[in-house]
């Protein structure tokens, strides 16, 4: 979650340096995080996630920057460069035969705006790639002004082919009237709770009532954040049929995507394992969900 009202907190990066990168002169960056089905172990799919190749500070990442693009009234232009950038490695992936949607992060007022909007499909249009290709992630670091607006908007993508996914759920501005207003897809259950589920009772209750809620509703549950292998037995017994994190596969460039989307579709393992968790990873996808309610939580009083 990220306030969009303070100032860049990166004293170095001036507000001038932060409107070239988002015009284009420099240095803007989109890495891919896979996004693992929890019972085969495949991808199924990869988010964009943007970094600012600094000349003079280095490696930014968007904590540090999307605040400030968003306070400038840039956060249109922001999107536009982003969805650019995911084009062509949709492209690029279906040169090597490959289709995989890829999501697109982006703030309620962004999204609010048919100008987004009309710009992303014109480019699926003109690349002549299905829509169902493209996702767009509503991110929670904004209240939402104008529902309406928001909703029109949402749906006009929908009916496009375009899925939409709601970011950081359950730590963000999400009430269940913004849920039931707003056409979605996948909810992508914060961090925050896969984190805790491990010691905290409540954590894993929340978590999987946030799951079922979902479920019923038609939606894909994605949990985020995963950092141990161990979890994920668990995360699938408490209804997330999907995740995301760390130990599935860290944010990376499109090429080391590909090799993993390669490997996969040549029917090699279903994931390259990170070596350190290479021992548990097919444990982690092969042990039945029972286990894991027995394994999850202890059932006391633990506090989040
Ligand atoms: P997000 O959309 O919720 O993205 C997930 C964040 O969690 C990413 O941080 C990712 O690198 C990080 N992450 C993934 N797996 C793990 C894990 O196992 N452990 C931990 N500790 N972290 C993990 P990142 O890339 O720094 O992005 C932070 C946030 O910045 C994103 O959160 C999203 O809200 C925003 N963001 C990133 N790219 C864009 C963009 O292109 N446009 C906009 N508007 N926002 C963006
Ligand atoms: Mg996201
Ligand atoms: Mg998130």
């Amino acid at each position: 979650m990220m306030p969009n009202t303070q100032a860049c907190p990166n004293p170095a990066a001036s507000d001038e340096d932060i409107a070239a990168m988002v015009m284009g002169k420099d240095g803007l960056r989109v890495l891919f995080q896979p996004q693992v089905d929890l019972l085969t172990g495949r991808i199924v799919s990869a988010e964009a996630l943007a970094r600012w190749q600094h000349p003079r500070l280095g490696l930014v990442m968007p904590a540090e920057f999307i605040p400030a693009v968003n306070r400038l009234g840039l956060d249109r232009a922001f999107f536009e460069r982003v969805c650019v950038r995911v084009i062509d490695a949709l492209l690029t992936l279906r040169r090597a035969g490959i289709a995989v949607p890829v999501a697109i992060n982006a703030p309620a007022t962004t999204l609010s705006d048919q100008r987004s909007v009309e710009f992303l499909l014109d480019r699926i249009y003109a690349a002549e790639l299905p829509a169902s290709l493209v996702r767009v992630e509503l991110t929670e670091d904004q209240p939402i002004r104008e529902l309406e607006v928001l909703r029109a908007s949402l749906l006009r993508l929908e009916e496009a082919g375009c899925e939409v996914s709601l970011d950081d759920f359950g730590t963000g501005y999400a009430s269940l009237k913004l849920l039931s207003a707003i056409p979605l897809s996948e909810v992508k259950i914060d961090q925050y709770f896969v984190t805790r589920m491990r010691r905290s009772a409540v954590a894993f209750e929340v978590l999987r009532t946030a799951a079922e809620l979902a479920t019923r509703l038609g939606w894909r549950v994605v949990a985020e954040g995963v950092e141990n292998v161990a979890d994920i037995p668990a995360l699938r017994a408490a209804g997330c049929r999907y995740g995301q994190g760390f130990a599935l596969g860290r944010p990376m460039p499109l090429d080391a995507l590909m090799v993993r989307l390669r490997t996969q579709r040549d029917g090699g393992e279903p994931l390259a394992a990170p070596a350190s968790y290479a021992s548990s990873w097919l444990e982690a996808f092969g042990s039945g969900a029972k286990d894991a309610e027995s394994a999850y939580p202890a059932r006391h009083g633990a506090i989040l």
